[in-house]
């Protein structure tokens, strides 16, 4: 299962779920501020540190720091 990063658009906060693809796109909800206009973000990095599960230097997909 993929993780996938939200943006909500109400409050702007940035957050990740696991969800299935075929989920991807439903029922969205901010976790911070409860609102439903959450867009999803392209994250391809993602995919790969999580499937990967190799050491091939990370392929610049270091997290993000301070990610408040
Ligand atoms: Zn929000």
């Amino acid at each position: 299962m993929p993780m996938y990063e939200y943006r909500c658009q109400e409050c702007g906060k940035l957050y990740e779920q696991l969800r299935r693809m075929s989920e991807a796109d439903t029922n969205l909800q901010c976790p911070h501020c409860g609102s439903q206009k959450v867009e999803r973000q392209v994250s391809a990095c993602a995919f790969s540190g999580f499937s990967s599960g190799g050491s091939s230097g990370g392929g610049g997909c270091t997290p993000r720091g301070g990610f408040s």
